[in-house]
């Protein structure tokens, strides 16, 4: 249903466009008391509100506290709120010096990523589909902080559709075991947030509240985490390093 409206309201070759259709929640696909759901969540970022990524669609700044997309105040306040709760409960009591995080634990933080790659795939058809003018890309700067790196999806309506899909279903699977070696978790002392994702294949997300910074893949499986800790630190030094 969601994918449906999403169809509906964005892909004009395949329905005109309805703007005066009221927004539905992606989660549940209710249409009341929706609300702007951060795609980031909001205290991963919270003292970085001025921060912001580059978008390729048209060039322009975006910063993370206007990057939402619809939810239900049902959705967002119990569902969702209980799982962010839950994942800064996990991050706070641990400390990576000594112990490291149970595999149950693992498997939900794979789920809160697999629910934030989601909202970005409904985040990039909302805008792609909605603004058609092209700019020229901008390349990506080592120097900013930020970034959200579009610059290899050039996707059609019927494969964005597919990939809504597929990070849709990746969220009901209940067993992450096969995903545990995907996930890389390393102790940080950085000061500042730090963030870069791209669609369908990894996100980095650096927590300094918590000294920990996380690397996941979407896609890939690994037979091991040192595997995994090489991909992740090649990609990483790749994005600051240029
Ligand atoms: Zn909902």
């Amino acid at each position: 249903m969601v994918v449906e409206d999403v169809l509906s309201r964005h892909i004009p070759k395949i329905s005109a466009k309805d703007k005066s259709k009221k927004e539905i929640c992606i989660f549940c696909a209710s249409d009341e008391d929706i609300t702007k759901e951060h795609v980031l969540p909001k205290w991963t970022f919270e003292k970085s509100t001025e921060m912001f990524f580059i978008t390729d669609i048209n060039g322009s700044e975006q910063t993370y506290n206007k990057t939402t997309i619809p939810a239900c105040a049902d959705c967002n306040n119990n569902v969702l709120a209980s799982i962010e709760s839950y994942i800064i409960s996990i991050f706070k009591g641990v400390d990576l010096l000594k112990t490291f995080f149970s595999n149950k634990d693992l498997h939900n933080i794979i789920r809160w990523l697999e629910i934030i790659e989601y909202k970005f795939q409904i985040l990039e058809i909302r805008r792609k589909f909605t603004k058609s003018k092209y700019a020229d890309y901008i390349p990506y700067l080592a120097d900013v902080p930020i970034s959200i790196m579009r610059e290899n999806i050039n996707y059609s309506p019927s494969k964005a559709i597919a990939q809504i899909r597929i990070a849709q279903k990746r969220i009901t699977v209940k067993s992450k075991k096969e995903k545990e070696n995907s996930l890389v978790i390393f102790k940080t002392k950085n000061e500042s947030f730090h963030f870069f994702h791209h669609l369908n294949d990894f996100i980095f997300l650096e927590l300094p509240e918590f000294k920990i910074a996380l690397f996941y893949f979407y896609s890939k499986t690994f037979v091991n985490t040192k595997d995994a800790h090489e991909a992740a630190m090649k990609i990483i030094k790749s994005v600051y390093e240029g």
